[in-house]
């Protein structure tokens, strides 16, 4: 007999609803059997790997427009939840408001995965290694939700549980992920330290906007976002608020980036120890600050 390198599939009925009220129902009449899916790409995974054995999978792309990615310049950008993260990139209103988000999406996997894999999906998946994430968290995002009730908008920052856990309860779907217009004169980054440059989820991962805020202390305003390094995506809010208070300097930058890094609480796993991790979100977190700040100097002195 030849040996299994890999197990397979478990056996599972595909269902696929025409409207996303028959795909909310269907899920809430199932609510320990049925599972919605994008993507697939950590679905399937998870499956063959015998951490889920749904008996249903709800093919939810293509319902009501949740394949369109929409930009209006009041309200910001929608990308619904089926757009896959290659559309994302190719995005000229992306390329032109959101470089950070289309910056996320470069660092997931190889171009291949990225033709399946989705933002709603990494959001929905819930690691703490998501790497679409961070940027959808400075960039103050929100979930537009589809259940058995009316359909709702949720806060992004509130969305997180724990790993694998969100706020979304049975027969909800997500539809789209909003995203406001970011501040005018805005810069981001993603750092992202693997252990490899192709294909491997963070060790830790760093997402960080700053845009020129008048009315603070500092004239900053620093959105810190720490992926890999607690149970959930982490906002880094003693950091930015420190930053917030006092003038930008080298010195002010460091202080923050050490404050990032207590207020993480990673696990030593396969991919690096809780110390190593905790040491390198207080050197990427000043990294990222420092390439951060050096963008909007130079954005001011071009002026
Ligand atoms: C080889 C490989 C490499 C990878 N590399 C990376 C990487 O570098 N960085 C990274 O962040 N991720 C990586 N991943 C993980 C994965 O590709 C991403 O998390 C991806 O964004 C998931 O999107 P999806 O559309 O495929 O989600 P799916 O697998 O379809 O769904 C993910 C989860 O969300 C739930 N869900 C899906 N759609 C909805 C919905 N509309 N409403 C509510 N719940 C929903 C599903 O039930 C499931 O639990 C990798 C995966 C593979 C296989």
């Amino acid at each position: 007999m030849k040996p299994q390198t890999h197990p397979t599939l478990p056996e599972f009925d595909y269902i696929k609803p025409e409207s996303l009220a028959e795909a909310s129902q269907f899920l809430a009449l199932h609510p320990d059997e049925a599972r919605p899916f994008l993507g697939g790409t950590d679905i399937f995974v998870r499956m063959r790997d015998g951490f889920l054995v749904p008996k249903f999978l709800v093919d939810v792309k293509h319902l009501d427009g949740t394949d369109a990615i929409r930009f209006d310049p009041l309200v910001g950008l929608t990308i619904g939840a089926a757009v896959n993260m290659n559309r994302v990139i190719a995005s000229p209103e992306v390329q032109k408001y959101y470089p950070l988000l289309a910056e996320a999406c470069r660092s997931v996997a190889s171009y291949q995965l990225r033709t399946r894999a989705t933002i709603a999906g990494n959001l929905c998946n819930a690691s703490p290694a998501g790497d679409t994430i961070g940027a959808c968290l400075v960039l103050d995002g929100k979930l537009q939700i589809h259940g058995t009730a009316c359909p709702r908008l949720e806060t992004l920052s509130e969305f997180f549980l724990g790993p694998g856990k969100t706020t979304l309860k049975p027969g909800d779907i997500v539809t789209a992920v909003s995203l406001p217009v970011p501040p005018g004169g805005s810069a981001g980054t993603y750092l992202k330290l693997g252990r490899n440059k192709l294909s491997d989820l963070s060790i830790v991962g760093v997402t960080v906007l700053g845009s020129p805020a008048p009315s603070l202390p500092s004239g900053f305003r620093f959105r810190i976002a720490l992926s890999s390094v607690a149970p959930i995506p982490l906002i880094a809010a003693e950091a930015e608020a420190a930053l917030a208070e006092q003038a930008i300097t080298s010195g002010s930058i460091h202080a923050a980036a050490c404050l990032a890094s207590e207020a993480s609480t990673p696990i030593d796993d396969v991919r690096g120890s809780a110390r190593y991790r905790k040491q390198m979100v207080r050197n990427l977190t000043e990294m990222a600050l420092n390439q951060v700040w050096q963008k909007l100097q130079r954005q001011d002195a071009g002026r």
